[in-house]
């Protein structure tokens, strides 16, 4: 069946309040066909992240929402609304469950079985959990992380620096715009054409070269010139990689990101795209053996590039660990992103803090946009980045706005939100939550919660709790997932989002959730014994019982 969803615009209420009119939009933006890659099979983003089950579901997940009372609650089990019950006005509007099995359990052939007779999704992050906003959700995250990487590396920019990584689906598609927003050159390998020509047409991508020579003769120009450009060059990066690494390509850094969390979700040497879908979906154990061995053909030129002195870093999509199983030693040779360059960040509780607008009107995030140099103008890095994104990023569905905010600076934008609501400053109220690639909802030990200092890398309590405090504090839907990011057995995480519709009530539950929630960040790595977490704590007076006389 061919359908196309988008979310309601304006003022008008299909749903009987804003809580659940939030929740509606929210989830039909998420397969806004600018906005999912593959809506028609309900697929979001990050290989087979979907927002529902099938469109059974999604239909009555629409038909609840719509009819829901201020004082009832919607369960949705991985995808498919499952009851409605009797709860308050404090209490979420939504609870979902997504992709959770028990841990024996937790494999991808297990996952993929109980998927097949219906029982199951897989939610991703932010699919599942309906705050997915396009590239835009993960450009600021990618951008300050080529920005740790010049600050490491290369003296504060990526000028003169060639970076080759490799896809350009949902979320990696906003590499080569992070890359020359950060004064770079970028080199994208990606296998399906219809996937780069979409970052062509929202601006990410700059030029798709014709072939591999002229790519490489274009960047290789490019970074002599100090020039900000990024290129696509269509092509199978397990074949490609070790491809450029024999040219003696000058790569100064070099990452990836297909969906490698999936071996189902990436591309084996030999094979066409063309016959990708229905190869996988007839053998998944032979595609998933060849997929692996091309994984690790690709992470040992990965690790090639690091031997001739790149830095070289995994950027949380599994691919060292799929890698490893396809028979690459040294795959892990090349550390993950978070313990090299985002936990002294995750200390403070900081990370993807969105908010989109649910009148549609871009005036409302220009507005927002002003009332966060208002808060926050005095840190420059954030001044900046809202200045380039107000300029150079093309929305995707509802206009959204990211930015990385931590404890303690959270809740005063969510309050400032609040009351512009309330004054008609904009014109309709906006849904405030952040991603899963978060400081303290997250174990992942081959992400978020990788090389923990006290090697608490998959304890994952801590993301049940986040779900519970935040359910405790007010939030209008929350999440509790397990195997976004890196694939099913590698993770569990939580998500939490809060509507600010302009009234009082709101207001308090803002404060209590946008406080809280990075709270969880905050305690989480003080317990793991990061000092300036400890510090962080002290300063901001975080209560951290062990620590308290
Ligand atoms: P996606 O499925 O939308 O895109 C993946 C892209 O990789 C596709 O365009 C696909 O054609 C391409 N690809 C697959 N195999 C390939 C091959 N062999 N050679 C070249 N291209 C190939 O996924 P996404 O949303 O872009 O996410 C990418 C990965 O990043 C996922 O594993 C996801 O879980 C992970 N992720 C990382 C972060 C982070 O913060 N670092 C955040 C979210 C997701």
């Amino acid at each position: 069946m061919s359908r196309t969803v988008r979310a309601a615009r304006g003022t008008t209420l299909t749903a009987k309040n804003w809580q659940t009119e939030a929740a509606l939009r929210m989830l039909h933006n998420n397969l806004d066909p600018e906005v999912a890659e593959r809506p028609q099979d309900l697929v979001v983003y990050g290989g087979t992240g979907k927002a529902a089950r099938d469109w059974a579901s999604f239909d009555a997940i629409t038909r609840c929402l719509t009819e829901l009372a201020e004082d009832e609650t919607l369960l949705v089990q991985s995808g498919k609304p499952v009851g409605v019950f009797r709860t308050h006005e404090w209490a979420p509007r939504v609870l979902i469950a997504n992709s959770n099995l028990v841990g024996d359990w937790a494999t991808w052939p297990e996952f993929r079985r109980l998927e097949q007779l219906g029982l199951t999704m897989y939610g991703q992050m932010t699919a599942g959990s309906w705050i997915y906003i396009g590239t835009q959700g993960i450009l600021q995250g990618t951008y300050e992380t080529f920005a740790a990487v010049a600050a490491k590396r290369f003296g504060g920019t990526l000028k003169g620096t060639l970076t080759v990584t490799a896809g350009l689906g949902g979320m990696g598609g906003a590499q080569p715009l992070a890359i020359t927003m950060n004064g770079g050159t970028a080199l994208v390998v990606e296998c399906d054409p219809a996937r780069a020509r979409r970052r062509l047409d929202t601006r990410y991508l700059d030029e798709l070269a014709s072939d591999v020579d002229s790519a490489v003769r274009r960047v290789t120009a490019a970074k002599r010139a100090g020039e900000a450009v990024s290129v696509g060059v269509i092509g199978n990066a397990a074949e490609l990689l070790p491809d450029l690494l024999r040219r003696g390509l000058e790569a100064d850094v070099v990452t990836d990101q297909t969906s490698a969390h999936d071996p189902l979700a990436y591309l084996p040497i030999g094979v066409d795209v063309a016959d990708w879908h229905d190869y996988a979906t007839a053998k998944p154990d032979e595609f998933t053996d060849r997929s692996r061995e091309s994984m690790a053909e690709h992470a040992g030129a990965m690790v090639g590039f690091l031997d001739a002195g790149a830095e070289v870093f995994d950027y949380g999509n599994s691919l060292r660990g799929e890698a490893k199983l396809g028979g690459c030693a040294r795959a892990f040779d090349y550390p993950g992103f978070v313990p090299a360059y985002i936990r002294p960040l995750f200390c403070e509780g900081k990370g993807p803090f969105r908010w989109a607008a649910l009148s549609g009107e871009p005036a409302d995030i220009a507005a927002t946009d002003r009332a966060i140099l208002d808060l926050f103008g005095d840190d420059h890095s954030l001044a900046r980045w809202i200045r380039m994104a107000g300029e150079r990023v093309a929305y995707q569905g509802l206009p959204a706005r990211i930015c990385w905010l931590g404890y303690g600076e959270r809740h005063l934008a969510g309050l400032r939100f609040n009351e512009m609501v309330a004054s008609g400053e904009l014109s309709a109220p906006v849904v405030i939550g952040r991603d899963h690639l978060d400081a303290g909802s997250v174990a992942s030990p081959y992400r978020e919660t990788e090389a923990m200092a006290d090697g608490s890398d998959a304890i994952a309590d801590w993301p049940l709790l986040n779900a519970l405090v935040n359910t405790a504090s007010g939030a209008s839907w929350v999440s509790l997932h397990h195997g976004g990011g890196v694939g099913i057995g590698r993770s569990i995480h939580a998500g939490q989002v809060c509507v600010a519709d302009g009234t009082p009530l709101a207001a308090r539950k803002i404060e209590r959730v946008l406080t809280n929630d990075p709270g969880m960040g905050v305690i989480r790595h003080v317990d793991a014994g990061y000092e300036r977490a400890a510090e962080v704590a002290a300063e901001r007076g975080v209560r951290v019982p062990m620590r308290e006389e």
